[in-house]
């Protein structure tokens, strides 16, 4: 199963998306970059656990989608955009998923 976080006008997923993040350690993390391509990490990876990242600095990481699974061929085969397109993958260097 495939969850989405992504703060809207009215509510901010940040905190459910850290939640998911630790429940969820080996889980794959696709960040949908809004140019139609998505970047996919190990759920531990620092690009995406980065102190400068953190709510209390006033940013919160789900400003873009995050499109989390603990299966890669199911998240592959729902990542599309907010539009429902299919989305280009890329994958971390950082992380090597
Ligand atoms: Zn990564």
């Amino acid at each position: 199963m495939t969850a989405v976080f992504q703060d809207t006008a009215k509510k901010r997923d940040h905190d459910d998306f850290i939640q998911w993040k630790s429940d969820n350690p080996d889980g794959y993390i696709i960040n949908d970059l809004g140019n139609g391509t998505g970047m996919l990490h190990r759920s531990d990876c620092r690009h995406i656990n980065g102190p400068h990242q953190t709510v209390e600095e006033g940013k919160s990481m789900t400003v873009r989608r995050k499109l989390c699974s603990l299966d890669r061929d199911d998240l592959n085969s729902n990542a599309t955009d907010q539009k429902g397109n299919k989305l280009s993958i890329e994958c971390c260097e950082s992380c090597k998923p």
